[in-house]
């Protein structure tokens, strides 16, 4: 493939910036890569590794002449780092990020933008427990989702590109309002997550099971939630200070949904029990059929 950018600058080389670097270079989607982090640490293992062509001690330096910018870094830094690119950012650019909440993150960065750059917020549905330049892999976007969310008046060719690229990187793009996917998100991973945090949490203070039996019988389906648990605790403190209404919304619902199953336990109903499960394994079944998940037995842990 043609490379469809002269240099792409990441801001943050974590997970998600060196999945992208990884990917971009397998397929030659960039001419050249710059990156920079916060810290001397991630920066000389991003050296170390090759993880892009040029690391830079400062955010400014590395964005300045690239002709794509990709903020990966949590969102409540955003915004300054926005503030501080911003003199540097080179006319017709485009300015990317990958961040899980959508309209916070338009918001905080967009004020502090020239009008020559073109801002196009975006959030690949695809990610690892993992965090840092070492837990990149290039096939971390293959038949994912990244969702664009294009703000009102958007530049056509920009977005254009900006899509092509992440279809090079495997992903397929969907174009959504910053608000309507924040809701999506707070339903499809927000909730399930801040669930996860609650059932890992509730296992730990229960002190009539004991730590070993957590460990030992956790395959029942305890491991799913403490792997999600996992999950870095920056970014997780970010997505629920910065998707607070459509979280809250979906948590009401939830809490709700919750009592009737409670009640439905406390009164033997196991006709309702009995639909209600009926009804949620056929989602899980449409997960599997629009091949966003496998069908193997415990997720393809257990070999046949
Ligand atoms: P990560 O692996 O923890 O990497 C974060 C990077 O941001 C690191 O290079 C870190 O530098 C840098 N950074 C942190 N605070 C900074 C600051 N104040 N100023 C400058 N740089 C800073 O995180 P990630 O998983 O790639 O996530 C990055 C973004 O992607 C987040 O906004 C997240 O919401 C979004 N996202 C994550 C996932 C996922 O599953 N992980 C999925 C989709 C989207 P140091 O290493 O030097 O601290």
């Amino acid at each position: 493939m043609t490379a469809l950018y002269r240099r792409v600058a990441f801001v943050g080389l974590g997970l998600i910036a060196s999945s992208m670097a990884h990917a971009i270079r397998r397929a030659g989607l960039a001419e050249a890569m710059t990156g920079t982090a916060r810290s001397a640490e991630t920066r000389a293992t991003a050296r170390e590794m090759g993880l892009v062509d040029h690391v830079c001690d400062t955010a400014a330096e590395a964005v300045a002449g690239a002709d794509l910018v990709v903020l990966c870094v949590p969102m409540g830094a955003m915004e300054a780092l926005a503030r501080e690119i911003a003199p540097h950012l080179a006319p017709g650019a485009t300015l990317t990020d990958v961040g899980s909440v959508k309209q916070s993150v338009f918001d905080a960065v967009a004020p502090h933008l020239p009008g020559h750059v073109h801002f196009i917020p975006g959030h690949p549905i695809a990610g690892t427990e993992q965090s840092g330049p070492r837990a990149g892999f290039a096939d971390l976007f293959v038949n994912r989702w990244c969702i664009l969310t294009p703000p009102e008046g958007h530049d056509a060719a920009a977005l254009d590109r900006l899509t092509r690229l992440w279809q090079g990187m495997g992903a397929n793009v969907d174009l959504m309002d910053a608000a309507h996917h924040d809701l999506v998100l707070a339903v499809t991973s927000h909730t399930p997550h801040l669930i996860a945090y609650t059932m890992v949490g509730v296992a730990d203070d229960l002190r009539r099971v004991t730590d070993s039996e957590v460990i030992k019988y956790s395959a029942a389906g305890f491991r799913d939630f403490t792997r999600i648990a996992a999950s870095d605790p920056v970014m997780w403190r970010d997505v629920f200070l910065t998707n607070r209404e459509a979280t809250l919304e979906i948590l009401g619902r939830f809490t709700e949904e919750l009592f009737v199953l409670q009640r439905a336990i406390r009164q033997g109903d196991g006709a309702h029990l009995q639909a209600y499960f009926s009804r949620t394994r056929a989602i899980r079944r449409g997960i599997i059929e629009a091949g966003q998940d496998t069908d193997a037995p415990d997720f393809g842990r257990i070999k046949p």
